[in-house]
């Protein structure tokens, strides 16, 4: 048996790096609460991301169910199915409810002209996802916000190390989330971050993370307990020396996809856009069962029959389980609801072999 193509794989950093970190470590006998090793990771990723202010936490869902909470909103908030259950889950567990906007078939982000037939008086605000790494309509989301003065927040889980016209993603919205979980582009094993633009929202941030702490003797707020640890953070050193790479090296397999994928009728793939510099997280594509003559359940199972696992990302919604239709009203989303059942993401990483490339897309091709 070869081993099997699964559709990611963390990227794993030269040992001798982190050890030169762990050694560190051993040296500051310093493990957890915002130390060295945290400081300058959080000011590497300003850098690297070109934005004000870079604040790290546990994993991107505590990281985003935190900035939620930061921003005091109520009521109802508009968002995305087409995603990991993270997104609508971070709104329900801070007590708000979660409507669902259909989203985009070119590129399956919201469909930004579809919000403001969703607002209520009860909307404060917007939680969209740059979704597979392709960049939300941010201009028109925010001229939307500011008519009907919401606030915007981005899940950018996926989308780390992206411009959009030559700015850094991150500086959308009044805040940003990136997940640094194992199987992200950038990855600190898990992690993530929050991007704001003002110290108000980080210093509120800096509470909730750390217990509502603000000094020897004083806890000022119910915060939760949301910090980066050094040997995490150590991690994300040694990889962003490496994140460069890893993004040409994922962009060389992704056109040799899109490529070869583009010429089979009845598969598609989202339309990339030219003023954006994606980090090529996911290679997602539509079956459409038409014109390709097979579903995209068939084409899952003869890949995983020659040992090729991808997954059926975003499939089930979130707004089509159980556990939401209790919670909410449940809008039509009908785009939404074809992509899920008609994408396969297919196995993507920095060093997966061409050789592989090529006979995944053997594969489609023949049916
Ligand atoms: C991975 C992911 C998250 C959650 O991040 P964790 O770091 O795993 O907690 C949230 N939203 C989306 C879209 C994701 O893909």
């Amino acid at each position: 048996m070869k081993k099997p193509i699964y559709v990611t794989k963390p990227y794993i950093p030269p040992m001798e790096e982190y050890l030169k970190y762990i050694e560190e470590i051993w040296k500051s006998e310093v493990l957890t609460n915002m130390g060295g090793l945290h400081n300058q990771l959080e000011y590497q990723l300003k850098q690297y991301l070109e934005v004000p202010y870079a604040m790290l936490f546990t994993n991107g869902h505590s990281a985003l169910e935190l900035v939620l909470e930061g921003l005091n909103l109520s009521g109802e908030v508009i968002t995305t199915p087409y995603t990991f259950a993270s997104t609508s889950h971070a709104i329900v567990r801070n007590g708000l409810t979660p409507v669902f906007c259909d989203i985009k078939d070119s590129d399956f982000t919201m469909d930004s002209s579809k919000i403001e037939s969703l607002i209520t008086e009860k909307t404060t605000a917007i939680l969209a996802v740059h979704v597979y790494g392709y960049p939300c309509d941010v201009e028109g989301i925010r001229k939307i916000a500011k008519k009907h003065n919401l606030k915007v927040i981005y899940d950018a889980a996926h989308a780390f190390g992206e411009k959009v016209e030559g700015i850094g993603i991150g500086n959308f919205g009044d805040a940003s989330m990136f997940s640094f979980h194992a199987t992200k582009v950038f990855h600190t094993v898990e992690g993530g971050a929050v991007i704001i633009k003002n110290m108000e929202l980080g210093y509120k941030l800096h509470q909730l993370r750390n217990f509502g702490i603000t000094g020897e003797e004083s806890i000022t707020s119910i915060g939760s307990n949301a910090k980066m640890s050094e040997l995490h953070a150590a991690m994300g050193l040694c990889n962003l020396k490496h994140i460069d790479e890893l993004i040409a090296k994922r962009r060389v397999r992704v056109e040799h996809y899109e490529k070869r994928l583009s010429k089979i009728p009845g598969v598609r793939i989202a339309q990339r856009r030219d003023d954006v510099e994606y980090n090529y997280a996911y290679m997602p594509i539509v079956i459409e069962e038409k014109e390709y003559g097979e579903d995209r359940d068939y084409v899952c199972t003869r890949l995983n029959r020659e040992g090729i696992f991808p997954r059926k990302y975003f499939y089930p919604l979130v707004n089509t389980c159980d556990c939401y239709l209790e919670k909410c009203d449940m809008q039509e989303t009908p785009i939404a609801n074809h992509i899920s059942k008609s994408v396969l993401s297919l196995p993507l990483y920095a060093d997966l072999p061409m050789e592989i490339v090529d006979k995944i897309c053997d594969l489609i091709e023949e049916r």
